[in-house]
């Protein structure tokens, strides 16, 4: 069993032992995110200050190790920085800076660096000023806010009461901001980041996403072999949604023209494993890559669905300029739709079910003929939860393109629930015709 100091330090690279031929890199900064309050605990208010903290480390090369909420309870809270003192080298703290007796993070980092906590006269004028500009008196309570525990420092806060506080424990940074996300993120950014920029100096991270689709995440794990191995630099992580399996590559390093070679050469060797599974990079879409192809090529598309509803022609049209390549597109959801707008014979859907390959490839063609379109695809399909039968299941859809070159028909079965199997269906046809134009 691995310590666990070493098992988070493998997981973001940060390995005391070297894995194969890639580079490790050692002894960089890292952080830890503690968020205090009742309400992150017990389901009433999301812990966003903890992501918009994580987000913003990113940006100045700082990675995040551990993210935690805990009780208003000082001894809890005390237990938890020291905890995290043991991964991090920067601890970011919010919440319990407030001046109600809930609040108590000033306390418990007091309790930390086993110092008392001393009442700054500074301070407590700046908080009589906040009241009186406000026209009322300031309520006693209040003056615990003034309270710093010896050596620390405060942190200006313009938007509220509640100073931070700067705190130093084993040439380590702590630092406490308020809960009220406004308050942290302009404390954030207005003091914290810099100070913590010169503290990090030397060390930069750069992130590259790969999007994939065609495969599920496992596949794809396995045709990249050790390339998400934890303890690697880069290091690769995977997540899913909607079909998009998206690879993010983190590379660290010393100076940025380092780090950015490192994210290149992940990157190129991840297309070379996958080939034409991946699609595009960064936050593009699949309707994007499609459309940038058509425009550079000058072609044009229609569609015509049925159990998608419209969702191909929405996840096309979300793209600034489709118009330069988008023309029509048919929902045609009763046979009789199919019939007059598409001119798929009624005996066909009667023979074949309106839910068959045959249909699919009427509809694309009736869709190409009438909108004169370069390309047309067509989708039916049975996106449930009823309305499936033995030979013909739930999440059944046959997906045609028709072009120049004649029409395609592919049938697929989606396991998922209705919205999923609609999602599902419309991004397979998208990526057909990426597949099509070799992109
Ligand atoms: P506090 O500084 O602990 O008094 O928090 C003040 C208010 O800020 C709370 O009542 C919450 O509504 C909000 N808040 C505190 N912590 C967070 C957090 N981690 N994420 C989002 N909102 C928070
Ligand atoms: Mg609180």
């Amino acid at each position: 069993m691995k310590d666990v100091r070493e098992q988070v330090a493998q997981w973001w690279g940060f390995a005391e032992v070297g894995v194969g031929e890639y580079t490790m890199t050692r002894g960089y900064r890292k952080a830890a995110i503690i968020s205090i309050g009742n309400e992150l605990l017990n389901g009433q208010t999301v812990d966003t200050n903890a992501a918009y903290i994580a987000g913003q480390l990113r940006t100045i090369g700082v990675p995040v190790v551990g993210a935690y909420s805990v009780a208003d309870e000082e001894p809890a809270i005390r237990r938890k920085l020291a905890l995290a003192l043991e991964e991090a080298d920067i601890l970011l703290i919010t919440g319990g800076l407030g001046p109600t007796d809930d609040d108590l993070t000033r306390q418990a980092i007091a309790g930390l660096l086993g110092v008392d906590l001393v009442l700054q006269a500074e301070l407590l004028k700046t908080l009589r000023q906040f009241f009186d500009c406000r026209g009322v008196e300031m309520p006693q309570r209040n003056t615990v806010q003034a309270c710093i525990p010896r050596g620390a420092a405060a942190i200006e806060n313009r938007m509220g009461t509640a100073p931070g506080i700067r705190a130093e424990f084993d040439g380590k940074l702590l630092f406490a901001m308020p809960g009220v996300p406004g308050e942290m993120q302009h404390m954030l950014d207005t003091f914290v980041l810099p100070e913590l920029q010169r503290f990090v100096a030397g060390q930069v991270i750069v992130v590259r996403r790969l999007r994939c689709f065609g495969a599920g995440e496992s596949k794809i794990a396995e045709m990249i072999g050790d390339a998400m191995l934890r303890g690697r630099n880069p290091l690769v992580n995977c997540t899913a949604h909607a079909g998009v399996i998206t690879l993010e590559i983190v590379a660290t390093a010393a100076e940025s023209g380092t780090a950015e070679v490192l994210a290149a050469q992940q990157e190129r060797s991840l297309r070379g494993l996958l080939g034409d599974l991946a699609y595009g990079t960064g936050d593009q879409t699949l309707a994007e890559v499609v459309g940038e192809y058509l425009v550079r090529t000058g072609q044009s598309l229609a569609v015509a669905e049925s159990c998608t509803g419209g969702l191909l022609a929405s996840l096309i049209t979300d793209i600034p300029g489709s118009s330069r390549y988008f023309t029509h597109g048919w929902v045609t959801y009763s046979n009789h739709a199919k019939n007059t707008e598409l001119q798929v014979p009624m005996e066909m859907i009667d023979k074949q079910g309106a839910v068959s390959e045959q249909v699919a490839r009427a509809m694309a063609q009736g869709a190409r003929r009438r909108s004169g379109a370069d390309y047309a695809i067509a989708i039916t399909g049975i996106a449930g939860p009823g309305g499936g039968s033995e030979l013909k299941p739930v999440g059944l859809v046959y997906i045609a393109v028709d072009s120049r070159d004649g029409v395609d028909t592919s049938r697929f079965v989606f396991s998922s629930d209705r919205s999923s199997v609609r999602l599902r269906a419309a991004q397979t046809a998208m990526n057909i015709l990426r597949l099509k134009f070799r992109i």
